[in-house]
């Protein structure tokens, strides 16, 4: 049979595409490729399930025709086409072409459709099992895919606790980058001593994990502390073959330090709120019903009633400096501290808070050292907050009274607040947690106070650019606590 040119294409209803597998033109195989489903010769016999001839081209085929089939310029003249069929399904088309015209008849038609019948039979098993090998292909690496950016660490262990894959983020949890670990290895034989401390210490807490995973062949789920600041949440499936025999699992696990966190953060706020909100409102309530009794029985006196309410407006004002401090940790910690930055005059603030507070106290005298015109862009309203802060702790915290020193010092670009008291000082272990959220000192508890303060005024200054510190010789010696302000901060970001 004349086969000049020969044609395969296998058709892919889904897409309904025809895919070229093999093309053959005066015996050189041509590129394959694919095409969509159209109105030619080929589509024809595909669509319709037909063999179909042509003995003259120029005569009776479709006027264009495009060659998928030949680069030869001008047009086959005759063809011959047959489907290849599978029960009712076309699976592609066999196709013959020649240049010459009436090179083919029903003989050719009949010898084709033949060939295509065994043909279909055997492309119909190779097709499937390739088609499965391409599908699997794809589902390998879509999978591959999704592993690899998973932001969980994920790791893989056989039947016997080997090591047989990781991705991405556990080689970063394992702090593994220039790599040392052994796949197919149980994690109890890595070279742990050769780890990072970081990565050992989770390698660690893997080791019971695989081990309870093996034992049990049950899920498990633990959260585990790695040293003191850092948590780390694990859980493990179970694999099982299709036997049903169980041949490893999969290990997931993540830092769930800043979740921890923010639990501990929320703890510790409902445990303040519900402690110190509740004492002023309870006085103010008892107060209140104690003077409402004296007045109705007329035994009130005016000193009482003076008193009583001294006490509710005082326990008023504790209230609201407490919802104040609330308010102002939310807003840190929501990254909404916002500035209002405009000229301010910090000796003339510094003296009227100075005034303010002296007014509070007999016990302590409060100096201001301070030169004038420091005047810098910053929120007034939240530096007064910090100075106010500063001032009210070195009274509390000099209970025996003594002299409270203010000074301000300029530098081109910064002014400097010191703020020294010779009270109770602070313990040397203590001195660098003075500023963190809650913290308070070992043997203060007897005065009242939140722990936020210092943690309040360390973000305030921090949202100006500037910095704040804490000195003191030691217990019983006295403190000084400063902050540096640049005269014009940059805004920082997140305040
Ligand atoms: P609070 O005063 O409510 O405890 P702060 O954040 O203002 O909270 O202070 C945190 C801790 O720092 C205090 O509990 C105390 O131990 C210590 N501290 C603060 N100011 C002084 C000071 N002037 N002298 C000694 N210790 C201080």
């Amino acid at each position: 049979m004349d086969a000049t040119i020969f044609f395969l294409g296998l058709y892919d209803p889904a897409s309904e595409t025809v895919e070229v597998v093999w093309q053959i033109e005066n015996g050189h195989e041509l590129p394959g490729g694919s095409f969509p489903l159209g109105k030619g010769f080929t589509s024809d016999v595909l669509r319709t399930g037909h063999a179909r001839l042509i003995k003259q081209w120029s005569r009776e085929g479709p006027r264009v025709q495009v060659q998928y089939a030949t680069g030869t310029p001008g047009l086959p003249e005759s063809a011959v086409a047959a489907p290849l069929r599978l029960g009712d399904h076309v699976i592609g088309v066999l196709s013959v072409e020649s240049y010459r015209k009436g090179a083919y008849g029903a003989r050719e038609q009949e010898l084709l459709q033949s060939i295509s019948d065994e043909a279909a039979v055997v492309i119909a098993g190779l097709h499937f099992t390739e088609r499965l090998g391409i599908q699997v292909r794809e589902r390998v690496s879509e999978l591959e895919a999704i592993l690899a950016n998973m932001a969980d660490a994920l790791l893989i262990v056989d039947g016997r606790g080997r090591l047989v894959r990781l991705n991405r983020a556990a080689r970063d949890l394992l702090s593994l980058e220039d790599s040392s670990i052994v796949l197919g290895q149980p994690i109890e034989e890595q070279q742990l001593e050769d780890w990072p401390a970081e990565g050992r210490a989770v390698a660690e807490s893997l080791q019971p994990i695989v081990q309870a995973l093996k034992a049990t062949e049950e899920p498990q789920e633990v959260e585990v502390d790695i040293g003191p600041r850092r948590t780390l949440s694990f859980r493990a499936t179970p694999l099982h073959d299709n036997a049903g025999v169980f041949n490893g699992g999969v290990i997931v696990f993540r830092d769930i330090t800043d979740q921890r966190e923010v639990e501990r953060f929320k703890d510790d706020m409902f445990s303040m709120a519900s402690h110190d909100l509740k004492t002023p409102a309870t006085v103010i309530k008892a107060q209140a019903q104690l003077l409402k009794r004296q007045v109705r029985a007329g035994s009130a006196d005016h000193d009482d009633v003076e008193q009583g309410l001294a006490m509710i407006a005082e326990q008023a004002d504790r209230l609201s400096k407490l919802l104040n401090l609330l308010l102002d940790l939310s807003r840190i910690e929501g990254g909404r501290l916002d500035l209002d930055l405009a000229p301010t005059d910090l000796r003339a603030m510094l003296s009227n808070m100075a005034r303010a507070i002296q007014s509070t106290t007999d016990k302590h005298q409060i100096r201001v050292h301070a030169p004038e015109g420091v005047i810098g862009h910053w929120d007034a309203r939240r530096i007064e907050e910090v100075v106010q802060n500063l001032l009210s702790n070195a009274i509390k915290y000099s209970p025996a009274g003594g002299t409270i020193d203010v000074l301000l010092e300029t530098g081109e670009q910064t002014a400097t607040v010191l703020v020294r008291d010779r009270g109770i000082g602070i313990a040397t272990e203590d001195a660098s947690h003075v500023f963190e959220r809650f913290f308070r000192g070992r043997d203060i508890r007897r005065l009242e106070g939140t722990g936020l303060g210092l943690y309040i005024c360390q973000a305030i200054i921090a949202a100006h650019g500037g910095r704040v510190w804490a000195t003191s010789p030691g217990t019983g010696q006295g403190s000084t606590f400063g902050f540096m302000l640049p005269l014009r901060p940059r805004p920082v970001a997140g305040s």
